[in-house]
């Protein structure tokens, strides 16, 4: 129960908040905050003073000054789509939440120079339709596309199912707006291909999950609309012929694939079990498929044939089993219903364990073999759920409990299995966060793959962007 002082001292800030973004974008009853204060996956729970949902960058900016002169934590928080923890405010209760959600302008599209400035709230599905609305391409893609926000998007450093092609968030910002820690703004909104003026101040916000400013804006690079779209689920022998059919499709397209994922049997038992719009294509059930999707600029570009001929190569030669080619855009979008149910299949079936590795993409046959030996001394009997993108090295690399075990028993085993699975990953110069960020959940473990050196360095750019210690503090770097 809070003191008299506490609720006057609570009522103080709820006014003087309320003063820079207005008293109806002021949250601070209990129920009202709940949505803020768990994450997507429900893992962490915490508690805030109140969430501040300011309009503009100079709302931000003076909340940012507030907060700095109080020495009060600052959550940055977008769509809440994040897999760890970083946009939960601690239980300490002491921190407040400042939700991007309604500076959700795009500011400027410029087609001649494929750019776009847009505000840190935008939805990346509306980023992607406003995109297309100007006969230019946004390739950023994800599950979460309707709900995450491209601030997010930006501080996680967001990957998904084109940066085979195009890259992650990284390589498709140009320039930034940023509410440094005491509330100066950066102007960095540069709409260039080239600046080699100085250190690239950009890509120190972009990954930092919130933890060196608030992203208000951000320049981000367009690509022309692709005329052709060739999509197809090929079933494949095995991990090894995967590999071999990547580097037969790229070389057969010149390079024009944009996905290239994969799906193992599992997965596609647990869509088809949970998510009833779902259709396995094929006639005989097989233990692993891909999908692969590549584009071009150009209609009847004979992508379909420079596919089709890699695909018979493999299957000449034992790699591919089948194949079914997508022949209209809603057949295509089957089959990416199958890919993306099989997030939802496995939150249905109850959970399972998720380690979002990236390791060469040469090297991942050989990881999943080595993690997999190495699970099973932890957990004899765990079978693998390992999807996603292939093509770009990053495998989810999920573990479902051993067939007709307990759930719950299995999901207990999951910080002894963590440590096993990600020095695996380690072993092979790989990462143990690939696309998520480290949030709270990866921050204390990173610690152990990281030099020293490296720590180090990020310590002190906390440091000297945050000495207060006020942005996102408990996230990324141990004791920031
Ligand atoms: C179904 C599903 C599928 C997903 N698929 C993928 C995938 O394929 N690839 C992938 O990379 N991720 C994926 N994710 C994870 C998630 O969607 C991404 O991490 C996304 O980029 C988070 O964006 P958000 O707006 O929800 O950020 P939030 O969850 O709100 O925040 C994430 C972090 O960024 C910080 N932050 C948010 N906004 C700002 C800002 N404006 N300024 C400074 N810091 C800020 C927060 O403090 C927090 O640390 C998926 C998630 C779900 C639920």
């Amino acid at each position: 129960m809070a003191t008299a002082a506490q609720r006057q001292n609570a009522d103080t800030l709820t006014d003087r908040v309320a003063a820079i973004v207005g008293a109806a974008n002021v949250v601070a009853a209990n129920e009202a905050m709940a949505p803020y204060l768990t994450d997507w996956r429900k893992l962490f729970r915490g508690r805030a003073r109140l969430v501040a949902r300011p309009g503009s960058t100079a709302e931000v900016a003076a909340l940012v000054r507030l907060c700095a002169a109080e020495r009060i934590p600052i959550v940055p928080q977008g769509g809440n789509t994040g897999y760890m923890g970083g946009a939960t405010p601690s239980e300490r209760g002491d921190a407040i939440v400042v939700s991007l959600a309604r500076m959700s302008r795009v500011r400027a599209l410029d087609p001649a120079n494929y750019t776009m400035t847009v505000e840190a709230g935008c939805i990346l599905q509306q980023m992607q339709e406003a995109a297309a609305a100007a006969d230019r391409l946004f390739p950023l893609s994800l599950g979460a596309e309707g709900t995450c926000q491209i601030g997010g998007n930006l501080s996680t450093n967001a990957g998904g199912i084109a940066v085979l092609r195009y890259g992650n968030m990284r390589e498709l910002a140009l320039g930034l707006e940023v509410v440094l820690p005491d509330g100066t703004v950066w102007e960095g909104l540069r709409a260039l291909r080239k600046d080699n003026t100085g250190y690239d101040l950009k890509q120190l916000f972009i990954g930092a999950e919130g933890t060196l400013g608030i992203i208000t804006a951000a320049v981000l690079k367009l690509f022309p609309r692709p005329r052709d779209r060739v999509t197809v689920l090929a079933a494949v022998r095995d991990l090894d012929a995967a590999l071999d059919l990547l580097s037969r499709c790229r070389t057969a397209t010149g390079d024009a694939l944009v996905s290239f994922e994969l799906i193992p049997r599992i997965g596609i038992d647990l869509a088809l079990k949970h998510i009833p719009t779902t259709l396995d294509p094929f006639p005989d059930p097989h233990d692993m498929c891909l999908l692969i999707e590549a584009t071009a600029g150009v209609p009847e570009s004979g992508l379909r044939a420079a596919l089709e001929s890699a695909l018979a190569g493999g299957f000449e030669e034992g790699l591919v089993l089948d194949a079914v080619f997508a022949e209209s855009e809603t057949q295509a979008r089957r089959l990416w219903h199958l890919r993306e149910a099989i997030v939802e299949g496995q939150r249905l079936e109850g959970g399972n364990i998720k380690h979002d590795i990236a390791v060469p993409i040469s090297q991942v046959p050989a990881f999943i073999a080595k993690a997999m030996a190495a699970v099973h001394e932890v957990v004899p009997g765990a079978r693998p759920v390992a999807f996603g993108h292939l093509g770009d090295g990053n495998v989810h690399f999920n573990l479902a409990p051993p067939e007709g075990a307990d759930l719950d028993s299995f999901l207990a085993e999951a910080p002894r299995l963590a440590p096993v699975v990600h020095q695996v990953a380690a072993s092979f110069a790989g990462s143990i966060s690939a696309e998520h960020g480290l949030g709270q959940l990866k921050r204390d473990e990173i610690t152990r793959y990281k030099s020293t050196v490296e720590l180090n360095l990020m310590r002190t750019l906390k440091h000297a962007l945050d000495p207060h210690g006020i942005m996102n503090p408990g996230k990324v770097v141990q004791g920031g």
